[in-house]
């Protein structure tokens, strides 16, 4: 293990020498939490690090842009990438350790095994990005026997990915705890997000507008409006607000992230509500719970 006693988080490159870690850790009595991200960390990761510390003795966060969630022109090679800052930020909220594995190690003999929860990842982002979820569970089941947690922390910033992550687990008994954490905004509203670093300062100002009209049409659906009225009234908003296409805003079951019924819900219903635009060449992503 590379020990760093310049204030970031010590650092394990290979799946061995985490395993060896992990083992001590757990011979002598600790729980492990684990924080999956891409880093470019932003306080939204980093509450991800406090929450999973509140339930396990040990945490390892991994950073790994992962190739496989990516399709073709998309962001991969432009990534943000800053494994120095990345590092202090973890050591900053306690991180015990920094897994990061390089494409070899997570991938050794390609990808002939992949993992895939279907019906809950075609739907919504997995419209528009139909490889994207596949990615992310191969490489989720794949960090989570590398790492062997107790407990992982995701963040409901990212809903359906939560959601798929809670159901692979149930499906494949990984005996791990998955815990969603809220999603941490800037004062605008804005979700932090590691692509915000691509908006123009124009853009920037514009993008609290996905929020807005989140919690706009969350309100409506509140009082009984009808799904497709609230919906349409949030995608004219977008529209107003700067942003150019507006992939989908979707009322959803909060579970299964299925299509609701256009009817209004029903007292003490909880649903999802999400919705993803592009701000310019950015596509932002956010979500909100919804009453009645
Ligand atoms: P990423 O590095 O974007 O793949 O994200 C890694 C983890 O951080 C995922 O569980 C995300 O849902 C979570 N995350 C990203 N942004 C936020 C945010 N603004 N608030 C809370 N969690 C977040």
């Amino acid at each position: 293990m590379n020990s760093k006693t310049d204030g970031t988080t010590p650092t394990v490159r290979t799946r061995l020498e985490l395993l060896q870690q992990v083992k001590a850790w757990k011979q002598a009595g600790d729980t492990v939490g684990f924080v999956p991200t891409m880093g470019a960390l932003h306080s939204g990761h980093l509450s991800l690090v406090e929450k999973a510390r509140e339930k396990a003795t040990r945490i390892v966060a991994s950073i790994f842009v992962n190739p496989t969630q990516f399709a073709p022109g998309e962001d991969f090679d432009t990534y943000p990438r800053d494994e120095s800052a990345d590092l202090a930020k973890l050591a900053s909220v306690g991180c015990d350790l920094a897994y990061l594995p390089t494409v070899d190690e997570m991938y050794p003999e390609g990808t002939l095994t992949n993992v895939r929860v279907e019906s809950m990842s075609d739907v919504l982002d997995g419209i528009y990005r139909p490889h994207f979820f596949y990615g992310v569970t191969t490489v989720v089941a794949r960090l989570f026997l590398h790492v062997q947690p107790d407990v992982a922390v995701f963040g409901e910033k990212d809903y359906q990915q939560l959601q798929i992550i809670r159901r692979m687990v149930r499906d494949l008994a990984f005996p791990i705890d998955i815990l969603g954490a809220p999603t941490a905004r800037d004062a605008d509203g804005l979700a932090q997000s590691s692509r915000n670093l691509y908006l123009t300062p124009d853009e920037r100002r514009n993008a609290g507008a996905l929020q807005a009209a989140l919690h706009r049409a969350a309100m409506r659906l509140s009082v009984g409006v009808r799904p497709s009225i609230a919906l349409q009234e949030a995608t004219q908003l977008l529209s107003r607000s700067g942003f150019g296409n507006v992939d989908y805003v979707s009322l959803v079951d909060k579970d299964t992230l299925q299509d609701l019924p256009d009817e209004p819900l029903r007292d003490g219903m909880v649903a999802r509500l999400l919705g993803a635009a592009w701000m310019g060449r950015t596509r932002l992503i956010d979500n909100i719970s919804v009453t009645r």
